[in-house]
């Protein structure tokens, strides 16, 4: 008889994003004519920009032409867009192999589908409050789970301690949902931890664009012994609004090894097996990402999702209330006020202010009585709905 496998069992609802739209539908259909602040999205508002729509265009012209045409890619991405990324370290002072650059569709696909490397018996860190993937990625794998709580004492990014036995370690910086960030020197603690014990980093930077301070790092790779001991996983999602577009990349070096065995080698035969790669259009608008245009527009579309994020901070700033995140992320991270629980404040701000956030404890268990609000949203709104907290809980 087929056996499934049983750890889909052990997955627990995701009610997080499923509890929040019904508490919102249920609102909405009891005051039909009330305009919603929506502060909880994760998704972006702003539409692709111009360098990447061009293009999209012309790649799409290309397939109109024999001479042009592309058919199958190279399942591990095409050579001008792992030029294009390896341009791009370049300029930060990381130097990459083309061969380390996996061209993928997404972060989400990556952070999942890369546990086919890593054997059943191995024990997975997971800092939280983290992105809920995590989690649900390595239960379905099989994994051993070991959550580190994170809190306001050590700013949300915690330190390892020689009692923690992890063989692979998830580090999210700028992270979802707390907006923090790891500074070289605490990134520095962990690659050194890792190497120590073997254990292997996979370095979620989906939002390393939105890195404003000089001094955070943004890739993993900025720093000494990473490459011994790390996998950076990238988007475009957020860096260039490639949510719906999809379209990341992912870094493995060549020197990356366990028990004699290449991470690098066995992607590529993992990727060759398991896809036929990203599409010819979609790896070409990506490119268009890293030209100069590029940078410049992407950034500009970042700047206003900043904005927004200046504006919460304000707000929360004036109400004295306790926060993180905002500076080098899109997420503002808030304690719940008056000692309210996640799930409590969600449903107070939405009686009495009309705005929608994301209650901390859908992120882990540390979580709760925190409150997470993003700047993804339209600028007009995020100002209402700052000026709404104010006067609610300024009062
Ligand atoms: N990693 C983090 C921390 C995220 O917040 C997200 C999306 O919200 C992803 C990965 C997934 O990104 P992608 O759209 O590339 O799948």
């Amino acid at each position: 008889m087929t056996r499934p496998n049983k750890h889909y069992k052990e997955l627990k609802d995701s009610y997080l994003f499923y509890n929040i739209a019904q508490k919102t539908k249920a609102y909405l259909e009891k005051h039909p004519s009330e305009h919603l602040y929506r502060l909880g999205i994760g998704d972006v508002s702003l539409p692709l920009c111009g360098a990447v729509i061009k293009a999209l265009h012309e790649a799409v012209d290309d397939q109109a032409e024999t001479e042009t045409f592309h058919g199958y890619m190279p399942e591990c991405g095409a050579p001008f867009l792992r030029e294009a990324i390896r341009d791009h370290y370049a300029k930060r002072g990381i130097e990459l192999d083309t061969e380390e650059i996996f061209v993928s569709s997404g972060a989400s696909d990556e952070l999942g589908d890369i546990l086919d490397m890593f054997s059943e018996d191995n024990t997975v860190l997971v800092i939280e409050p983290a992105y809920p993937a995590y989690v649900d990625a390595n239960i379905i794998a099989g994994h051993k789970i070991i959550h580190l709580p994170s809190g306001e004492g050590d700013g949300f990014i915690p330190m390892p301690t020689s009692d923690i036995k992890a063989d692979i370690i998830y580090i999210c910086s700028p992270n979802n949902p707390t907006g923090a960030v790891f500074s070289r020197e605490q990134l520095k603690v962990w690659i050194d931890f890792a190497n120590q014990n073997g254990a292997v980093i996979l370095f979620d930077a989906a939002y390393e664009a939105f890195i404003e301070e000089r001094d955070i790092p943004h890739s993993i790779f900025e720093l000494d012994g990473a490459r011994s001991c790390a996998v950076e996983i990238c988007s475009l999602s957020k860096t260039a609004g490639f949510t719906g577009t999809r379209c990341g990349y992912t870094i493995i070096p060549k020197e990356l090894e366990r028990d004699g065995m290449r991470f690098n080698s066995m992607w590529v035969r993992n990727r060759t097996t398991k896809t036929n790669g990203v599409s010819y259009i979609i790896q070409r608008g990506a490119a268009a990402v890293f030209t100069p245009e590029g940078q410049e527009q992407i950034h500009k579309n970042i700047a206003v999702y900043k904005r927004n994020a200046a504006c919460i901070m304000r707000a929360l700033d004036q109400l004295g209330i306790w926060y993180c995140g905002g500076k080098n992320a899109p997420y503002i991270w808030m304690k719940c006020p008056d000692g309210m629980g996640s799930w409590e404040f969600f449903d107070y701000l939405l009686k009495e202010a009309q705005i929608v956030g994301t209650p901390g404890e859908g992120f882990g268990a540390c979580g709760e009585g925190y409150f997470r609000f993003s700047s993804f949203g339209n600028p007009e709104d995020t100002e209402e709905a700052a000026r709404r907290m104010i006067k609610l809980l300024g009062r």
